[in-house]
This record gives C-alpha cells, structure tokens and sequence, in this order.
C-alpha cells in the first residue's frame, strides 16, 4: 500500500519541495523540530532507510548532503544534522536539521 510519503512524492498530497532528482525527493516536514527541517526519501517504496541495498543507501546520502548544503544557505546555522528515526512513516527517510547550536543534537 501507498505510503503517505509516496503519495506526497506524487503530488496527490502537497507539500513543500526542497529538492528531488530521479531516484529521491526532499521536502519540508510538516511538524519541523525548527525551520528548515526537511525529510529525504527514496521514490521507491522501501519500508526502513537500511533496507535499501547498499548502492542506493550511498546515493541516498550523496542527495541528502546537497541538499543539506541548500538548507545551509537558506537557514543559516552552525551544521545541518542527520537523523534516522522511522517510527511514524513506513517509508524510508532522512530528516535534515538545521542546528544553532551544539544541544540542538540532543533532541
Ligand atoms: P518518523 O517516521 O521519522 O518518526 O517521522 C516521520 C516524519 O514525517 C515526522 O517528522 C512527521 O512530522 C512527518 N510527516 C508525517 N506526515 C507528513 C505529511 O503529510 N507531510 C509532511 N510534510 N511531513 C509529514
């Protein structure tokens, strides 16, 4: 079954598009921890980030580093961080956060 994710990646949802290429799409988390904070996933349906096979969890990464660096540039802060969690969407992801600060990490 469709994932809500899936169905945002095909527009039957809107969201707000940060980024996306053939194989991954990045948007704005619809309940940001702080501003800019952005979910990367697969345009394939895959359930959890590690189930991917290797070559696309590097590509996946590759993605998400870009798009790191644009959240970088338009919401500046010290670092934009990485966290895998996965507990609510079936759906592989990677959130991106903006930090302030060094305890922006420990959320
Ligand atoms: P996790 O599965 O990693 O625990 O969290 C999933 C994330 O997806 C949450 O941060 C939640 O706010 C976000 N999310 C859930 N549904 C939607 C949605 O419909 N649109 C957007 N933009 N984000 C969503």
């Amino acid at each position: 079954m469709a994932t809500i994710f899936s169905r945002i990646i095909a527009g039957e949802i809107p969201s707000y598009k940060v980024a996306e290429d053939d194989k991954f799409f990045a948007f704005l988390d619809i309940n940001p921890l702080v501003k800019g904070h952005t979910l990367v996933v697969p345009k394939q349906e895959v359930d959890y980030i590690f189930d991917l096979n290797d070559e696309d969890l590097a590509a996946m990464h590759v993605f998400a580093k870009k798009v790191a660096r644009a959240i970088e540039k338009a919401f500046p802060c010290k670092k934009v961080g990485e966290a895998v969690i996965g507990l609510e969407v079936p759906h592989a992801h990677i959130h991106l956060i903006p930090m302030q600060k060094e305890s922006d990490m420990l959320f």
